[in-house]
């Protein structure tokens, strides 16, 4: 059934596409407007097979060439600075003006990404979560998908553990779906505390020390440092905050939420050099309280999860964004009615 709906979907948006509509669709629609783009990892095949990140937040690293290849000629690139003037002074976006943003710091935002936004000449913002960024630390989301396939393909070693932990539906599955059951299951964990899942963790990593088999280390999921920041920095790549801790700012106190913004903006201006104007929020979370804290903090922009895109009136700490991932922007007609929003 998934298949037909995407068979569908193709056809008609290379309909759509090749009969210059969806060029007519945005001279009319898109006249003076931004679109910003929402990425996240950029992955070949062999990465992306044994990354534990979701599907939803990875692009493979060809179409994401192609992508940047049409946006370079079809749209007006923007980078972080001309986009906050025409913000700042209300001034309206020149045609169909595009801003590349990357969210997490992910390595293969410089090893897949930085060498195709080079040659085609184009620029990129960057929203970095301070904590991992020259640490080999790991988003929890991806951590316990670590922890939790390895527990799984382990069924006799860790067989009270499954038991307890109600993972007998995972080991059930062929070894390429347990990783994928794996990943919705984390997604719906989203909604769960920082120490609710510092907990769960914890028992993870206890139970596999008990049993002195730990998970093996994942190169493939690992963040950027400084020294590749500042290389970047030299050929228009720009940077912003994406906090520090990566936890959702609305379900911290006033002064952590303080220390999240504060000292990410503090730590990434000392490495970089430069002032450091806008945040991506983590997970997309906002609300009144962290906007006025984050403008507080010294950032002019704000940059949600939110479908939609900006023009000249758009609220500076409330900027939706589009995001993209391999599923439907795969091959450009789909990639051009998912950033024109007809599906
Ligand atoms: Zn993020």
């Amino acid at each position: 059934m998934r298949r037909i709906k995407y068979s569908i979907k193709f056809l008609l948006a290379s309909i759509l596409f090749y009969s210059g509509f969806l060029r007519l669709y945005k001279i009319l629609f898109f006249k003076n407007k931004a679109i910003i783009l929402m990425y996240h990892r950029i992955l070949g095949n062999f990465e992306h097979n044994h990354s534990y990140s979701h599907d939803g937040i990875i692009v493979n690293t060809n179409s994401f060439k192609k992508q940047i290849k049409f946006l370079s000629r079809n749209f007006n690139i923007l980078t972080i600075d001309n986009f906050s003037t025409h913000i700042k002074e209300n001034k309206p976006f020149d045609g169909t003006s595009c801003l590349i943003t990357f969210d997490d710091g992910w390595h293969d935002n410089y090893k897949n990404a930085f060498p195709i936004l080079k040659l085609y000449n184009t620029a990129a913002h960057i929203f970095l979560p301070v904590h991992f960024i020259s640490n080999t630390d790991n988003f929890w989301q991806e951590k316990l998908n670590r922890y939790m396939s390895h527990i799984c393909h382990n069924p006799n070693l860790f067989s009270d553990f499954i038991n307890n932990h109600h993972l007998q539906e995972f080991i059930l599955l062929e070894k390429t779906e347990i990783k994928i059951s794996i990943r919705n299951y984390i997604s719906k964990l989203k909604a769960c505390s920082p120490e609710e899942i510092k907990h769960l963790l914890e028992q993870y990593e206890t139970e596999m020390v008990a049993k002195n088999c730990m998970a093996p280390a994942n190169e493939i999921d690992t963040y950027l440092n400084w020294p590749l920041i500042r290389k970047m920095q030299e050929d228009s790549i720009s940077f912003g905050s994406h906090a520090i801790s990566h936890h959702m700012l609305t379900k911290l106190d006033k002064h952590q939420l303080e220390h999240e913004l504060y000292e990410s903006r503090r730590i990434i201006e000392s490495q970089i050099g430069k002032t450091v104007n806008s945040i991506a929020y983590p997970n997309g979370n906002h609300d009144k309280i962290v906007c006025s804290a984050s403008k507080q903090a010294g950032y002019e922009l704000g940059f949600t999860t939110k479908h939609g895109y900006a023009t000249a009136s758009t609220d500076p700490l409330r900027i939706p964004r589009i995001n993209i991932h391999e599923d439907m922007t795969k091959y450009i007609p789909l990639f051009y009615c998912r950033i024109l929003g007809i599906f």
